[in-house]
């Protein structure tokens, strides 16, 4: 049994298939044609499973998606589910960073807590989800850029045990202890069971 990932970003299949390392992965790169899903969930939940749903339905094929992305409480959850696209242009990694320091700058330290999400979903090629789970990584807001390392917020993103951002921590680390990989971790046990039930074809 394969899991088609709802990316084409050969990175994200590298960890996936690095943490998941027992299952047989293929990307939407083999499948150009899959349809862009609009991702207007108000839950990183929603999105992960819409994704899922519509890109397995499409490609008749078992899909794993995910969403993710960065939850400051005293932010009243913001970035959240905007993450990718916080300051406005989708992917505009350092604008996305600039409004989130200059959000927090008049607030006191304590509200510098963070974490971010990742929410994995697996459809069947019906677009039944089958599977769902959810990791965390728990961290501090820098007030400076620290490292450049990992993408999107992870310079600001500080690890109080390691006393380092993402930006600067190895990706060995960051892949061992990343809400990505505590999500997959989580997803492992529902995936196995997933291929003992399936019909083989
Ligand atoms: P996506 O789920 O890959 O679309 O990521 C959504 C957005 O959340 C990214 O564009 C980043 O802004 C943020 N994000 C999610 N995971 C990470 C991470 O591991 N490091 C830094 N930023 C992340």
């Amino acid at each position: 049994m394969r899991f088609v990932l709802g990316t084409r970003n050969r990175k994200k299949r590298e960890e996936i298939e690095s943490i998941l390392s027992e299952f047989a992965f293929a990307d939407l790169n083999d499948w150009p044609e899959a349809p862009e899903v609009d991702e207007d969930g108000k839950t990183f939940e929603e999105n992960a499973s819409k994704k899922a749903s519509e890109l397995a339905r499409a490609l008749k094929q078992w899909v794993l998606a995910e969403d993710s992305g960065l939850v400051v409480p005293a932010l009243n959850g913001r970035p959240g589910v905007q993450s990718a696209r916080y300051a406005g242009q989708h992917g505009d990694d350092d604008a996305n960073n600039r409004r989130l320091l200059a959000e927090l700058a008049p607030l006191p330290d304590d509200s510098r807590r963070a974490y971010y999400v990742c929410v994995a979903a697996v459809a069947d090629p019906d677009g039944e989800i089958r599977a769902i789970s959810e990791g965390r990584c728990h961290g501090i807001i820098t007030k400076e850029l620290r490292g450049s390392g990992g993408f999107g917020y992870d310079p600001l993103f500080l690890i109080p045990e390691y006393h380092k951002t993402f930006g600067e921590l190895s990706p060995v680390v960051k892949h061992a202890i990343s809400h990505r990989a505590r999500a997959l971790e989580r997803l492992r046990p529902q995936l196995k069971k997933l291929c003992r039930e399936a019909p083989k074809s």
